[in-house]
């Protein structure tokens, strides 16, 4: 090990900055939030220091700095671009035995910085001890995304009734049983979700209940259980929220549908209970009734369940049924919510959904037929200067077009069939009202497709970044 890691207590200690533009400013922020007694030392103080001085409460010395500058100090950075300056500082403070560290010369340094996730109190530090300070970076941006914002909040939490719970349960072996629940289990989802005070309630009450009880359960999951009902986007597997992930990571039982894709499915705990409940046009694998009730009857034998939905659950995604029926039988649940169709597609495509000289507002509507009809309001539909975007559109893509023409929209309006977007098999048609469907029923398109029309449409052409499959079929 070239660095021996530890955490320095900087709270109310004498700090030394010498140096006082944008990368010691920097410097200064990061001592300020470890509540460091801040002095910086400068000829001349530039904008960022000066903006931050009354904030931070900073000392200001001007004047050119001398080797008795770091007497008193326990710590000292030198960010100058002064290289006989850093020298000197770093020399004067090795000499009395303060820690110094001068900013991008790791052979003058007594320590470095690390790259930091800041949970506080849980902090993370990860260095490469200078060889490589960008893959120290990008494993702090993993370890960012792996470690929820709320964990502070969850140490805090454990510290509040730390005490409490090593009186109630004397057994060491017993209470890291109990806080191995407690911050992997229901109690950490509250945290996480922002329900402090529930947070804490469910805590108590697990310490009430009698360990043995526990103890003879079924173990996994026994106790009681809750429903996630998570979006899970479009398709592609890195559209997923950070929170959808690790939810889906801590599920036991995982209840999908026919739009959630396989590499999204694959990101389930590898041995969680995988249910598929269908949902085809003409083929429902499962009534919506059944599987409200499978969701219940889960949750009440004390799996963690994540009900997981394409795009998002309160987008034609039927997602109020499902968490009604929990509210009615007590269930506990959370609703996380997905990047939906429309976004997902449009963005992928390069349509904007809204802009400035095309459309000022944006509706979703179902195409979904009732016995042959599509009960919309056309006259509204047909108005200019907005975006439609029809879900579930595809059979009925030849009657919405001659709807909208028969309510005043131009034959030439633009209109494009997504087909699997956000995926690599994503494809899209363009057309006009008039010669689209023809243009459709002319090709082999594969579920799910989305329909958007508007002249945003027109940009698809200029904007389109994504390379999908559309160019192997155009020609
Ligand atoms: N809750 C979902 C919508 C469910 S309804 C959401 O928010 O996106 C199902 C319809 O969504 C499909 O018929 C199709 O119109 C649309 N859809 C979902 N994913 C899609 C995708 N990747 N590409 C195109 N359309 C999609």
């Amino acid at each position: 090990m070239q660095y021996f890691p530890i955490f320095v207590k900087l709270q109310g200690q004498a700090c030394l900055v010498v140096g006082a533009g944008e990368i010691a400013a920097r410097k200064i922020d990061l001592l300020a939030r470890a509540g460091a007694d801040i002095t910086v030392l400068a000829q001349t103080v530039k904008e960022p220091v000066l903006r931050i001085q009354t904030p931070l409460g900073l000392t200001i010395v001007q004047k050119n700095f001398t080797p008795s500058d770091v007497e008193g100090f326990k710590l000292v950075i030198s960010a100058t671009n002064n290289p006989a300056t850093n020298e000197l500082v770093a020399a004067s403070a090795q000499q009395q035995g303060i820690l110094v560290n001068v900013v991008d010369s790791p052979a003058l340094c007594s320590f470095i910085f690390p790259a930091i996730v800041d949970r506080s109190p849980i902090i993370a530090a990860v260095t490469s001890g200078g060889a490589a300070p960008v893959l120290a970076r990008l494993l702090r941006a993993k370890l960012e995304t792996l470690i929820p914002p709320g964990y502070g909040h969850l140490a805090q939490l454990a510290e509040k009734c730390r005490g409490l719970v090593k009186t109630r349960i004397s057994q060491p072996e017993q209470r890291r049983i109990f806080w191995e629940d407690i911050l992997q289990g229901s109690v950490a989802e509250s945290v996480f979700s922002g329900n402090l005070q529930k947070a804490e309630q469910q805590l108590l009450a697990k310490l009430d209940q009698d360990p043995k009880a526990e103890a003879e359960g079924e173990g996994e999951g026994e106790g009681e259980g809750e429903v996630y009902l998570i979006g899970a986007g479009p398709g592609a597997a890195d559209l997923l929220t950070f929170r959808a992930l690790r939810l889906m990571q801590q599920a036991d039982v995982v209840v999908y549908d026919r739009l959630v894709s396989p590499e999204i499915l694959d990101l389930a705990r590898r041995d969680a209970q995988k249910i598929y409940v269908g949902k085809q046009r003409q083929d429902h694998a499962l009534p919506q009734e059944d599987i409200n009730a499978l969701l219940a009857k889960l949750a009440k034998a004390g799996k963690r369940v994540a009900r997981l939905k394409g795009g998002d659950p309160f987008i034609f995604g039927r997602g109020g049924e499902e968490i009604e029926t929990l509210m009615q039988q007590g269930i506990a649940f959370q609703v996380v919510p997905g990047i939906t169709a429309a976004s997902g597609c449009a963005s992928y495509a390069g349509i904007p959904l809204t802009h400035r000289d095309h459309a000022q507002s944006c509706v979703f509507v179902t195409g979904h037929l009732k016995e042959g009809d599509i009960n919309l309001n056309w006259t509204q539909l047909a108005s200019p200067n907005q975006t439609v975007v029809v879900y579930m559109g595809l059979v009925g893509l030849e009657k919405i077009c001659a709807e909208l023409i028969a309510h005043g929209s131009p034959h030439d309006l633009p209109i494009a069939l997504i087909q699997q977007g956000t995926t690599r098999l994503q494809r899209v048609i363009t057309g006009t009202l008039a010669t689209l469907p023809a243009k459709v029923s002319a090709q082999e398109v594969k579920a799910p497709t989305l329909v958007i029309i508007g002249t945003v449409v027109s940009l698809h052409d200029k904007l389109r970044w994504f390379q999908d499959s559309s160019a192997d079929t155009e020609c």
